[in-house]
């Protein structure tokens, strides 16, 4: 059988460009994708770099690097998160701009796809050293975005605050306010009810519509989660509300073990008083890696890319992995993971609720109408679900695991909408 990874060495098989290329060509092959579609649909349409000054604390001036990267818009205004880490580069935020077209098209939103990120170290700056460097990478990509163009969100250390941030300078610009040029505010200045848990209550839907599916009960199902952020600590939670045992937590600083299960309300209030998971006393302490590797019925990765590789994919014991973050299993492992037939669900439908979320945020905004937060989950949980069904049905469908489905699916929703429009040339 032809393979999504001929011959690739480490660095390729880690580099996330290359991991989305990889699973975008098979899926395209697949569909019998033209050859045109295929050239467009592989590249990003557009690239923006700035580097941009921010006064320092200590009065010194710094040069920061950011970038936003727009995918596609045939569907819609490009949409997608921006993050600040040292480890940001121009191929990791491509590879997250094109996660974001095929996501929103597995889900159906009308939004085509973007990211952005600044190479910074957030965990080493003031409050005040991050806000100036928000306002100015803002101010550097203003004409880029808007909310008909483009509308960035928050993602890995990027918050409700920084939103604010982007939203007032955005606003200072245009002379009046614009809450919908981004998602993911406070909920006082715009933002939605639900949008903060929305991405760990859709890997809890996933997880729902997965274990019927396979004919699994809830009630006991052991789960080992990867990270304890937003996405994590709100899928850790809301899961053990349904009824699930959340048995491990894998945090950078250490792990978490309890067979009998976490209590997850009382780890958010020891987190938030220490900062830190590490000497929480209602589990044992274990590397992190081993977590990965321990017995279990679900894991979710939900912190970053490259976390099941080549190297540890074949020690992995669960029955599900539910992919919370963006790109953490690579193509290499994908095939791997299908030989012990795990059933995966992939990230541009196990994070999608995110960005649903967000879009109905968007749509609030727009409508200066806000809805009540039972509309906004149960909106959620009916997308996600039918977007669960049309990708598992795919699968069945084309004899393809659940990651080329999604990819099948979004690339012919996406194709499909360019064939209509035209191509203006
Ligand atoms: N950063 C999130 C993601 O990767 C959310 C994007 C959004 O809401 O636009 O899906």
């Amino acid at each position: 059988m032809p393979t999504a990874t001929p011959n690739v060495t480490l660095d390729q098989e880690i580099n996330p460009w290359e991991a989305q290329s990889a699973r975008f060509d098979f899926a395209a092959r697949k569909l019998n994708l033209d050859e045109g579609l295929w050239k467009l649909l592989r590249t990003p349409a557009r690239e923006l770099i700035v580097h941009f000054p921010v006064t320092m604390d200590d009065g010194r001036i710094e040069i920061f690097t950011g970038f936003r990267v727009q995918h596609n818009i045939a569907r819609g205004p490009a949409k997608g998160g921006i993050r600040y880490s040292l480890e940001v580069t121009l191929d990791e935020v491509r590879a997250l701009a094109s996660w974001m077209t095929w996501k929103c098209a597995v889900v159906n939103i009308p939004f085509g796809g973007a990211k952005g990120g600044v190479i910074c170290d957030p965990k080493s700056m003031s409050q005040g050293e991050l806000e100036r460097m928000t306002r100015r990478y803002t101010s550097e990509i203003s004409d880029f975005i808007g909310p008909e163009k483009d509308v960035p969100a928050p993602d890995m250390n990027t918050n409700e605050q920084t939103m604010a941030w982007i939203m007032d300078t955005y606003s200072m610009h245009a002379r009046h306010t614009v809450t919908s040029v981004v998602t993911g505010k406070p909920l006082n200045i715009g933002g939605s009810r639900g949008r903060l848990e929305a991405t760990g209550r859709g890997v809890m839907v996933v997880c729902n519509e997965s274990l019927r599916y396979l004919n699994i009960p809830v009630e006991g199902c052991r789960v080992i989660i990867q990270g304890f952020g937003n996405v994590g600590s709100n899928t850790a939670r809301l899961m053990m509300e349904h009824g699930y045992k959340i048995i491990g937590i894998a945090e950078k600083d250490g792990g978490l073990q309890n067979a009998n299960g976490i209590d997850i309300h009382q780890l958010l209030e020891y987190k938030y008083r220490n900062g830190t998971l590490v000497g929480f006393r209602g589990a044992e302490q274990v590397p992190s890696e081993d977590l990965f590797v321990s017995d279990c019925d679900i894991l979710i990765p939900a912190a970053m890319e490259n976390v099941i590789t080549s190297r540890n994919a074949d020690k992995i014991k669960a029955r599900i992995v539910v992919e919370g973050a963006n790109g953490p299993t690579t193509a290499v492992a994908d095939e791997i993971l299908a030989d012990k037939r795990i059933f995966v669900v992939p990230d541009i439908l196990a994070n999608a609720g995110g960005v649903t979320a967000s879009y109905f945020e968007w749509v609030q905004d727009r409508q200066g109408y806000f809805w009540k937060e039972a509309i906004v989950n149960e909106q959620l949980e009916s997308i996600l679900r039918d977007s669960f069904e049309d990708v598992v049905r795919y699968a069945e469908a084309h004899n393809v695991n659940n990651r080329i489905a999604a990819y099948m699916l979004a690339i012919d929703r996406v194709a499909f909408t360019i064939r209509q429009r035209g191509i203006y040339a």
